[in-house]
């Protein structure tokens, strides 16, 4: 029996009555992650409704089988070993709604499996202003949420006002954008809870407008970060003061290499797979490449980088 077989029994996933949920067993996680590594998830379910969410989280409960959750995979390195347990994605929950037009025409609710583009692209057609930054942040509302992403534009912390998750018990519970603790990539959410979705508050604007926003932003990024190859964007948080990227580059590790794993040439703070390396990345690699540059910086800088990218998972 496989480890996502057992899980799957574990959790009586036959028995559950589940409506409408994809499951997948020993699925390799290198499909859910932009930068294509990671071992398998033991089961990975994308549920389709709410419904269905809370029986997988009571299920989970109940038996001690353990949960994360994941969204679009842009920010994480998952171990060679994979994830034990049940993994849940909530790309399949992806309403975009202006529930009230006319009395509060700059309330949006987006559902936690929503990609960014997709927010940005509605809010675009309704002349709604204020999630142009967006255009840099691949992923899901829910992952960028979880960990205020943004860019010189702006972040999840300008426009978000409340934030509604279901706890493994199957509570539901709604923040205010003042009780999530947002602070640069990151925020007091907890990791045993689910985001499942949030309101916005924007402002109207003429397309025009909003288009020279995202066209000021893209062009910025197509100029200096790296295209086409795996990543997860910046792999180190920005130290106070200071930028993550010219603290590696004066550290002289642009182009450095462990295996498949390099510190790009074009950007130091990405660090990226290298797809003609002669042999295919691991996440062992790239963890190793991680510990140098933050031992070199440290010895040569003494900084210590703190990572933006979250790893999961065993070796
Ligand atoms: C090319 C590229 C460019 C990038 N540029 C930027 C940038 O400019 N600015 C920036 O901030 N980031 C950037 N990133 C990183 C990434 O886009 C953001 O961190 C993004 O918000 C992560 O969203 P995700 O859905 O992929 O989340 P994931 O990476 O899947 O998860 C991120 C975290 O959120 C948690 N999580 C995800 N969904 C939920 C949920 N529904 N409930 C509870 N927890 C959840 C996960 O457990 C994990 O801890 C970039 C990444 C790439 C690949």
């Amino acid at each position: 029996m496989t480890k996502g077989a057992e899980i799957a029994a574990r959790l009586d996933l036959a028995g559950a009555g589940l409506e409408d949920t994809d499951v997948r067993l020993d699925e390799p996680m290198a499909r859910h992650t932009t930068n294509r590594l990671g071992g398998p998830a033991d089961v990975f379910v994308r549920p389709g409704t709410e419904r269905d969410l809370a029986v997988l989280l009571a299920r989970a409960h109940g038996t001690g089988v353990p949960v994360t959750f994941v969204g679009s995979g842009t920010n994480l390195l998952v171990r060679d070993g994979g994830i034990r347990g049940l993994v849940v994605n909530l790309g399949r929950m992806r309403r975009v709604e202006r529930p009230d037009p006319d009395g509060r025409p700059g309330h949006v609710f987006a559902e936690a499996g929503a990609s960014t583009g997709r927010v940005l692209a509605r809010c675009r057609s309704w002349g709604l202003s204020g999630v142009e930054f967006l255009a840099g942040v691949p992923g899901s509302m829910g992952g960028g949420v979880v960990m205020n992403a943004g860019t010189f534009l702006g972040e999840f912390r300008d426009v978000v006002t409340r934030v509604t998750s279901l706890t493994l018990d199957g509570r539901r519970v709604v923040r205010p954008a003042a009780a999530c603790g947002f602070r640069y990539r990151g925020s007091d959410l907890p990791p045993d809870e689910v985001v499942v979705s949030m309101d916005l508050d924007l402002a109207p604007a003429d397309t025009a407008t909003i288009d020279a926003a995202v066209e000021r932003l893209r062009s910025h990024r197509r100029a200096r970060e790296p295209q086409g190859v795996p990543n997860n964007g910046s792999t180190f948080k920005n130290p106070p003061g200071d930028h993550a990227g010219r603290l590696i580059e004066a550290a002289g590790l642009k182009g450095l290499r462990v295996g498949g794993a390099v510190v790009s040439p074009v950007h130091a703070n990405w660090l990226v797979v290298d797809p003609d390396a002669g042999r295919p990345c691991t996440a062992t690699d790239m963890i190793a490449l991680i510990e140098r540059v933050r031992d070199e910086v440290a010895a040569r800088f003494g900084v210590t980088l703190e990572l933006e990218v979250r790893v999961l998972g065993e070796d």
